[in-house]
């Protein structure tokens, strides 16, 4: 194997991190990597925890969870425990967390489904997609399998770990007390979503949730236009009448009900690090209820990353979470390169050659996250990608 090299401290100080001799001496935190797959997607699964475990879990030996909404086939389950170092438990998602909840409509439900099929938004017409979204969404964290963790580390199906990660995030989280962490941030796919600020803005509202900062990432900028429509609908009868007559009637925006509109930023929840009990608080079962009552599980395909993020945006603040910035991660086509992440200093994955940000795009990035309130001020708008 190539030399381990020490990193100097102006790397990565958050948590400072790179190709250190692993520490695995220190206890483990009570935490668990959550595996939600299909049987057939077994071959998507090896290649995820072979880079789970090259990276980080061969030094740290973290348990796994693996659920499915049918039963895992003795295939599946013996090659995945002969790929993995930490114990392995399997379990099914009952029907309380998958499928139709009693007061859902079901015909009404399937018709909302199948006209997004029609429509042609991604994976809007598959039901079972939509089934995960909303276990994701509300339930895992309440599963049988996971209630003894505080902690877990979420694992799709055909994801890549390129940096070795040689610290114990969990425990790394703890000590600085946050809440979630993230690696990569994008632009949800608008018709997926389309009500879904306007619920979670209303349940901010109502519950008299002030933001700790973090709701304005995903909030857009206020158009100058819109807000000038607005103030001319506000003036006197007599201002408007003597404006020209030819004048288009002021058209306010139907996705500002709530007086802001979302910028569609969120945490991509493929890859996540989060609080088990942070989803089982009151606070964030309430706001998924609100959610999930709203019919936007259904009527329209609101992934479970949404939810999550603008949850975080009402409950948390900037403190709570995490920019895994070190972390190099790969999921279909969107990745995070640490651009001076030590793996790529030693000569062991030849493509982020390619791929990395120069130093320089990485320093700014760095500081958009870290000076997050001071980005706010300047009117800058997500670091969505
Ligand atoms: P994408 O990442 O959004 O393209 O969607 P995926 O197909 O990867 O689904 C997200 C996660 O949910 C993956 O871990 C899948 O294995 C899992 N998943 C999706 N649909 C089902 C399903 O019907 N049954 C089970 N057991 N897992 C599913
Ligand atoms: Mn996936």
């Amino acid at each position: 194997p190539p030399a381990i090299r020490k990193i100097s401290e102006k790397h990565d100080k958050v948590f400072v991190t790179g190709c250190l001799e692993p520490d695995t001496a220190q206890p483990r935190a009570n935490a668990t990597f959550v595996v939600l797959a299909r049987n057939k997607e077994l071959d998507g699964v090896l290649q995820s925890l072979k880079s789970v475990e090259r990276h980080f879990n061969r030094w740290f030996h973290y348990p796994y969870v693996f659920l499915n909404d049918v039963e895992f086939d003795d295939h599946f389950k013996e090659t995945v425990r002969n790929h993995t170092s930490g114990t392995v438990e399997f379990g099914k998602v009952g029907p309380d967390m998958w499928g139709y909840p009693d007061w859902v409509d079901h015909k009404v439900a399937k018709e909302g489904i199948a006209k997004q099929g029609d429509a042609a938004v991604m994976y809007g017409g598959l039901e079972s997609y939509h089934f995960m979204c909303r276990f994701y969404s509300g339930f895992f964290y309440n599963h049988p399998l996971l209630l003894k963790y505080e902690w877990y580390w979420r694992v799709e199906p055909e994801i890549t770990y390129f940096c070795d990660i040689t610290y114990d995030p969990f425990l790394k989280m703890i000590e600085h007390n946050k809440t979630y962490g993230f690696t990569i941030a994008v632009k949800e796919l608008r018709e997926t979503v389309p009500n879904i600020f306007r619920y979670a803005s209303a349940y901010k509202r109502l519950n008299n949730l002030t933001s700790q900062g973090l709701w304005e990432m995903f909030v857009e900028p206020k158009d100058p236009e819109q807000e000038k429509k607005k103030e001319q609908q506000q003036l006197p009868a007599e201002v408007l009448q003597s404006e020209p007559a030819n004048n288009e009637p002021p058209k306010i925006d139907p996705e500002e009900m709530e007086g802001e509109k979302y910028n569609m930023c969120h945490f991509w929840s493929n890859f996540e690090i989060a609080k088990l009990s942070w989803f089982r608080s009151k606070e964030y079962n309430d706001f998924f209820e609100m959610m999930d009552r709203s019919g936007g599980f259904w009527m329209e395909r609101w992934g479970d990353a949404p939810i999550h993020s603008l949850a975080a945006g009402a409950l948390l603040g900037v403190k709570d979470i995490h920019y895994f910035r070190d972390i190099g991660y790969r999921h279909t086509t969107i990745q995070h390169c640490p651009a001076n992440a030590p793996s790529r200093q030693l000569p062991r994955t030849p493509y982020l050659e390619k791929t990395t940000l120069d130093e320089k795009k990485r320093v700014e990035e760095d500081k958009y996250w870290e000076n997050w309130d001071e980005v706010k001020e300047n009117g800058v708008g997500c670091r969505c990608r």
